[in-house]
């Protein structure tokens, strides 16, 4: 185990990433590298299209690089088969998006067992595990409520807890304040500085929102597929 704790969280080494459109192929990432270290929160900044949302999905799983290569924790994601990447992403990953998306027909607390619900965990601990997760992100009085009765920052705070109630290893927001005020988006960010300082977990955020790049330690600008500038905020 020696070296086990410098191991970086995210070890990602020139990503290349094409998309196909008919018989054109747009290049998204052109060999992008970058370690991630467990505890971090990192913004992913950048104009758009310069490959933010390809970069958090390939460092999610959510989709596969046409080069390079990508460690998860010293594991080459590569070499795993697919049921152990769907695993992996789902017992050591959290998501948050722009447009929330929530399961419209459940309340907020069952949009928050959902993960749990996948994984096979039964029902009282669900129950018990998905109300501490709301808890945490100040939502307990709304468990009941269906995604249409709740606010912006109040559904954005229900993902939260979904990305969190099965205690990842890290969180990969896209955008988490882009469709909120700036008012509310201050709050899902203090949500995020304030998790990320109590459990130690690990945040990559794709953004415009000159808050959350101010907020961050650390901050990764892209520039048409390639990494422009990577240092600590200051
Ligand atoms: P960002 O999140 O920074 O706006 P993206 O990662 O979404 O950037 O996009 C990077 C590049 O890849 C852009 O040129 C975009 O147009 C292109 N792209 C993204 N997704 C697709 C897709 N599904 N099909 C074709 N091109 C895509
Ligand atoms: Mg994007």
């Amino acid at each position: 185990m020696a070296g086990a704790a410098a191991e970086p969280l995210f070890a990602a080494r020139d990503l290349v990433k094409h998309y196909r459109l008919g018989r054109v192929r747009v290049p998204a990432l052109r060999g992008v590298s970058l370690d991630v270290s467990a505890g971090e929160l990192l913004a992913v900044v950048g104009p758009s299209g310069s490959g933010k949302t390809t970069l958090l999905n390939l460092l999610g799983t959510l989709d596969e690089p046409d080069g390079g290569t990508l460690r998860f924790a010293g594991d080459e994601l590569a070499g795993l088969s697919d049921r152990r990447r769907t695993e992996l992403r789902r017992r050591r990953l959290g998501f948050v998006f722009q447009t929330f998306n929530l399961v419209p027909v459940l309340s907020a607390l069952e949009n928050v067992e959902y993960p749990l619900w996948i994984a096979g965990v039964g029902r009282r601990e669900r129950r018990r595990r998905a109300g501490e997760a709301l808890d945490a992100v100040g939502l307990a009085a709304r468990s009941r409520h269906r995604p249409d009765q709740l606010s912006g920052g109040e559904r954005q705070r229900v993902a939260l807890a979904r990305a969190l109630v099965h205690e990842p290893a890290a969180v990969l927001a896209d955008e988490p304040t882009g469709n909120l005020d700036s008012v509310t988006g201050g709050e899902i960010l203090d949500l995020l500085v304030r998790l990320n300082r109590e459990r130690g977990t690990t945040f990559l955020v794709a953004t415009h929102d000159p808050e959350v790049m101010r907020r961050a330690g650390r901050r990764l600008t892209l520039r048409d597929g390639r990494v422009a500038a990577d240092g600590s905020v200051p």
